[in-house]
């Protein structure tokens, strides 16, 4: 074992366990293990073992992750291993499910596939949705196109076809009928979008059995990162092309499947042991990233959890380093309170890039970016974190405030017509009205027919109200809007489609939490619109920073790790999510145990210092320490210490 020699020259050790990972080669392997164990580097090292030890030809192995992101960082790790060239590496297969997959089909049906017929962006899929709603009598805006985009993406990742779909609600009953129109019109313009790139694949290998024979030959080896996240057809796949040769290395950690809302399915990670027979199985324990006391808190954390096969982890550090908890007044305290603790962090010699701050969902981040965005620390933020004020509820709010400062502002004109209930084509007939009329597209809001006498009153009622906003205090404008313009009902109607995991009451409330720091309209709408700019521009130039303080949603820091973890808004209705309670009481306990499990990742991404932000308030009201805090508190000395 020449290589493991070399590896070890080289400064990289192995434990026991892991070692017998990376040197087991052949048949199939299953590596369960808790986070920070290694299993990642395991599998990254076993690559190269089989390249340079077994002289194995790299392009007979594929090496599959979930984010590009994790695939890019892979390869570089796998290029740094002693032996390791830039051409070798190369060669290697390795990405996502889907940039392989994808690769695959259009080496065989270019045409079909064509990258110019791939629906990449959400909007090009929602507006095949509304096409289908309109069909359907749904109206425009005001149902839940994003959330049904997700059920009919869950249902596609678990192989359901849309004439075999069982609706559970009358909302699913909508949705399934959505998703037969949806998946004739694109067949009918030749469009695809991400997910039929891994049922086209499969239907390729179905269908054309010769074509799997040829990749069933050309691929020797299998190496799975992140198994826990795997859906059905993904699992197919893979279990289709590996059936000749049978080397298949899944990795995973059960409690860390975060992604069932996709149809991911940790099952498949116990399921294999029985697919795949003679599979030889591997337990990593100990923990090589995080301190001591963290790696307790995250074992009492999710032992709480009653689904999960039971594994404990030991540290192999000691540290003085405890989580800190800590209880600021609201989210605008919290942010202050990390910033300023970064800030000293840095004086005292740490980097930008040693630090990240997690959110449960991308909303949550506003306070923070607004106080980084002013601030001259290099940051960087998630694909995920989008704008606050680019949000569908807060911009149509918001319109209504600009509409009060310019009454001829086109796009506040079309943000208003959701929550008024009148169809995008209005907008049309007030630009002719308003020009035949010599009038304000605002005050053309009067000559609309909408056929309905109340609707029409209260279209007239509307103007002179939202000319006064602009004098008023953003707080009582935005007050004045959901309680006299009809936002809130608005609100409600379109809250009750599906479960919304991100509610639009939710966001007017942290609206007006943001809005208290601001004296008029005026100033509070250019306070909006800079930040939408920031949050684009950092977007934009922050790609290439390396050194930068890194916002992102608990789910997107998977598999990473940092020197320095703030995991905000700890409290019940954030994490675990309000939407985990509800299913709790009725009855269902999944959701809340994959919030815990979400807890779980954010506090295994320490490598030295842990802070748990648990604020008093949250959008506004008294906020309840999170539940999942009272498991680990136990274990805890007193640490209300404040930063
Ligand atoms: P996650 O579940 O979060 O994805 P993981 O199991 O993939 O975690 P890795 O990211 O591979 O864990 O490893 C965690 C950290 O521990 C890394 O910094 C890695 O380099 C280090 N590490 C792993 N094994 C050892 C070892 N035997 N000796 C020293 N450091 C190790
Ligand atoms: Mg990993």
């Amino acid at each position: 074992l020449n290589y493991l020699k070399q590896l070890k020259e080289a400064g990289i050790h192995f434990d026991g366990n892991q070692e017998k990972a990376v040197v087991s080669t052949e048949g199939p392997l299953l590596i369960l293990a808790g986070a920070g164990s290694g299993k990642t580097r395991v599998l990254t090292a076993r690559t190269a073992f089989m390249i340079e030890e077994k002289k194995i030809d790299p392009g007979s192995i594929m090496l599959v992750t979930f984010t590009a992101k994790a695939a890019a960082e892979m390869k570089k790790r796998i290029g740094l291993y002693p032996g390791m060239s830039p051409a070798k590496v190369n060669q290697l297969i390795a990405g996502t499910f889907h940039s392989i997959f994808y690769r695959i089909l259009c080496f065989h049906e270019r045409e079909t596939w064509s990258s110019d017929k791939l629906m990449k962006k959400e909007w090009q899929r929602e507006q095949i949705l509304k096409e289908a709603g309109r069909k359907l009598q749904l109206d425009d805006k005001e149902f839940a196109y994003d959330l049904a985009l997700q059920q009919i993406g869950l249902w596609k990742n678990t192989m359901v076809m849309p004439h075999e779909v069982k609706p559970e609600s009358p909302w699913e009953e909508k949705v399934a009928l959505l998703y037969k129109d949806y998946e004739a019109a694109k067949d009918k313009q030749n469009l695809f979008d991400f997910d039929d790139m891994l049922l086209g694949c499969y239907k390729l290998f179905k269908e054309k059995p010769e074509i799997l024979k040829n990749y069933q030959n050309r691929f020797h080896y299998f190496l799975i990162d992140e198994f826990q996240d795997i859906n059905k057809v993904q699992y197919e796949l893979m279990k289709m092309l590996s059936d000749k040769h049978g080397n298949v290395c899944a990795v995973g950690d059960d409690d860390q499947s975060i992604y069932s809302f996709r149809g991911s399915d940790p099952a498949y990670l116990f399921k294999f042991k029985t697919d795949f027979q003679h599979t030889n199985l591997i337990i990593l324990n100990q923990n090589y990233r995080s301190p001591h006391e963290i790696v307790e808190t995250a074992n009492t954390l999710i032992s709480a959890n009653l689904t999960r096969h039971e594994k404990e982890m030991r540290a192999q550090f000691s540290g003085e380093c405890p989580p800190i908890i800590f209880h600021p007044y609201d989210e605008e305290e919290e942010a202050t309170m990390i910033l300023t603790d970064i800030k000293e962090r840095i004086e005292h010699g740490e980097r930008p890039g040693d630090f990240t701050i997690l959110f449960r969902t991308n909303a949550a981040s506003r306070a923070v970016f607004e106080r980084l965005a002013n601030s001259s620390l290099p940051f960087r933020l998630d694909q995920d974190i989008e704008s606050f004020y680019e949000r569908f509820m807060v911009k149509g709010m918001l319109a209504f405030l600009r509409l009060s400062m310019n009454p001829d502002d086109p796009e506040a004109i079309k943000n208003i017509l959701p929550s008024l209930f009148l169809k995008q084509s209005v907008f049309r007939d007030l630009q002719a009205n308003s020009i035949l009329n010599d009038c304000s597209m605002l005050e053309a809001l009067t000559h609309v027919k909408t056929g309905f006498a109340f609707q029409e009153q209260k279209l007239k009622k509307l103007i002179p109200i939202v000319r006064s906003l602009s004098s008023l205090s953003p707080i009582t404008a935005i007050d004045i809007v959901e309680k006299d313009l009809g936002y809130q009902d608005f609100i409600k109607k379109r809250g009750n489609e599906g479960n919304q995991l991100e509610k639009g009451s939710d966001d007017i409330r942290d609206l007006k939490v943001a809005a208290r720091n601001f004296k008029s309209v005026k100033e509070f709408l250019e306070h909006a619109d800079h930040m939408a700019a920031m949050n684009l521009e950092i977007k934009r130039s922050s790609r290439n920073l390396t050194d930068a303080i890194t916002l992102s949603t608990i789910h997107r820091s998977k598999g990473l790790e940092y020197r320095n973890v703030y995991i905000t808004g700890t409290v019940d209705g954030s994490l675990p999510h309000e939407y985990a309670l509800d299913a709790y009481r009725n009855g269902d306990l999944q959701p809340l145990e994959e919030e815990r499990r979400l807890l779980y990742v954010a506090v295994t991404r320490a490598e030295k210092n842990l802070f748990i932000s648990v604020p008093q308030r949250r959008r506004g009201r008294k906020a309840n320490p999170s539940r999942f805090l009272s498991n680990i508190k136990r274990k805890m000395p007193n640490q209300d210490l404040g930063i």
